[in-house]
């Protein structure tokens, strides 16, 4: 089995060196990561510019390549063919942060597992719901083997067409997991602010500021579970046509 690694914090972040340790007890292990932070970035597909393409080492001596582009030109670079060996499983993270309800579309975790769903291959993205932004100095091992686990899961029993998996593991340790739940997407509450500032020429100038996002702990969802010490595997498609709208929408007569 080859395994691709990537994430959106950076080719050295430790949560991907946690993530990749723990997946090479499984099968062969390729890190191709971003060179920076892409937290945040969405879906991007880089079509401007050049991609550079470097070895670097990480902090256990082991080789990976970094990529200026996004997380999921980390992807494309290695199912077009980047690699000797050709990927079979996309596995992305570990994000410090849990990844829950909207967040998905701003991911750049999560959307590099997106990438892998288009080009057919089983694509994990792995967060942490850690309790604070430094995430030097986090524990990753409960995420690690959790998504060591889920990836042996998905590599036996597979995935149906256009689905990726969202993975977020509680901060705790193993021995304190509750267990595993599968979920939908849950409510996040967004507590943005804009910021204005002026710079020295006397021009304004912008930050989407305020409070990290909370959530609705509503049972079955993401949030739910994480908020009870379970793992949450949200099960997510590409398709994201509103069925439940569409007649709704033919009734507007547009259709005829
Ligand atoms: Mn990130």
């Amino acid at each position: 089995m080859h395994i691709l690694v990537t994430n959106d914090d950076g080719v050295f972040a430790p949560g991907l060196l946690a993530l990749a340790n723990e997946l090479k007890k499984m099968g062969d292990v390729s890190v191709v990561a971003p060179d920076r932070n892409w937290s945040a970035s969405g879906h991007v597909k880089t079509l401007s510019r050049p991609l550079r393409v470097k070895k670097v080492t990480l902090a256990d001596g082991s080789d990976a390549l970094a990529c200026d582009g996004a997380p999921s030109d980390c992807v494309a670079l290695p199912v077009l063919g980047l690699l000797e060996k050709p990927v079979e499983m996309v596995v992305s993270g570990i994000n410090p942060n849990a990844n829950l309800g909207h967040d998905v579309t701003y991911s750049g975790t999560v959307t590099a597992a997106m990438e892998a769903s288009i080009w057919n291959l089983p694509g994990i993205a792995v967060s942490l719901d850690a309790p604070e932004y430094n995430s030097r100095d986090l524990d990753y091992s409960t995420a690690a083997q959790v998504g060591a686990l889920v990836a042996q899961k998905v590599w036996d029993k597979k995935l149906p067409k256009n689905t990726l998996l969202n993975v977020n593991v509680p901060y705790c340790s193993m021995d304190e997991l509750k267990g595993f739940k599968i979920t939908r997407q849950g409510l996040r509450v967004y507590r943005d602010e804009l910021v204005r500032r002026e710079d020295p020429h006397g021009n304004p100038y912008y930050w989407i500021g305020g409070e990290a996002p909370s959530g609705i702990p509503e049972d079955g969802t993401d949030i739910g579970a994480l908020s009870k010490k379970y793992v949450s595997i949200t099960p997510l498609s590409l398709d994201l046509t509103a069925y439940d709208c569409a007649q709704m929408i033919t009734d507007w007569g547009l259709a005829k």
